[in-house]
């Protein structure tokens, strides 16, 4: 068994070698930015919704369009984070991107915090909270015009923002789907990070990796058939401590 310090050693020399990484990521990416994920037990599916409606029933398409104001009630206070700040994991990521290492980050997290961190390619599986488009008028909104009293109200006609994130009962964007899987199918080295890998159908995208190496750093056990027939290098770690410890000077 490697120590932790061998096992960070050993991927910076991964780093040093590889020539195209992929990034793919989940909820606990953010979760040290003070964003909590979804599924644990003290994630946002699993809080009081104050109404009869599980918070799942709620983020879903047709939820939105039958009960627009509670849909907003729960949005805007349990998945909106203005203050977040990216942590080490977004700041190390885009650096690598910067360098010309990273070619892209596949995100399951509509949170916005890889693009605010630097980074340029990626892929929002799952959308932005930084988008709204008007049910009505169609005009688009940043996230900034979309708080703005009325909240969530279209500024132009007044109708219903909806956010451009994927609801429940939703597919995933098409041309998202392909550029990640083509990220992905051509990496030489996959990190997959901060995610558990059981969200369907983003975690089956790792699967066209085809490269040789794979990290992945999760503070729980996870395990996939990918992981038994690649180089791999598994930390159950907290994702900060991990992209903290590594260092990029040498690479
Ligand atoms: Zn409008």
């Amino acid at each position: 068994m490697m120590t932790f310090e061998e096992k960070i050693k050993t991927f910076e020399k991964y780093l040093k070698e590889a020539k195209n990484v992929v990034f793919f990521g989940g909820a606990g990416v953010s979760v040290p930015s003070g964003i909590p994920d979804f599924r644990s037990a003290t994630g946002i599916y699993h809080r009081k919704t104050g109404t009869h409606f599980s918070a799942e029933r709620i983020v879903s398409n047709s939820f939105f369009y039958s009960y627009p104001d509670l849909f907003d009630e729960f949005y805007y206070k349990n998945m909106v984070y203005v203050d977040a700040k990216p942590n080490s994991c977004h700041l190390k990521l885009a650096e690598l991107e910067k360098r010309g290492k990273l070619k892209a980050v596949v995100t399951q997290n509509i949170d916005g915090l890889h693009q605010l961190a630097g980074s340029k390619n990626v892929f929002e599986l799952h959308g932005t909270i930084h988008r709204s488009h008007c049910i009505k008028c169609h005009s688009l909104h940043n996230l900034e015009e979309t708080l703005k009293e009325p909240k969530g109200k279209c500024k132009k006609c007044g109708a219903h923002l909806k956010p451009d994130v994927v609801l429940f009962e939703e597919p995933l964007d098409n041309a998202t789907i392909i550029g990640a899987i083509n990220a992905l199918s051509h990496a030489d080295t996959l990190i997959v990070g901060g995610t558990s890998l059981v969200v369907q159908p983003a975690a089956s995208f790792i699967y066209h990796f085809k490269g040789k190496r794979l990290i992945v750093v999760n503070k729980t056990p996870i395990d996939s058939l990918l992981f038994h027939t690649k180089e791999t290098l598994i930390f159950v770690d907290d994702i900060e401590r991990f992209f903290k410890a590594l260092n990029l000077d040498d690479i």
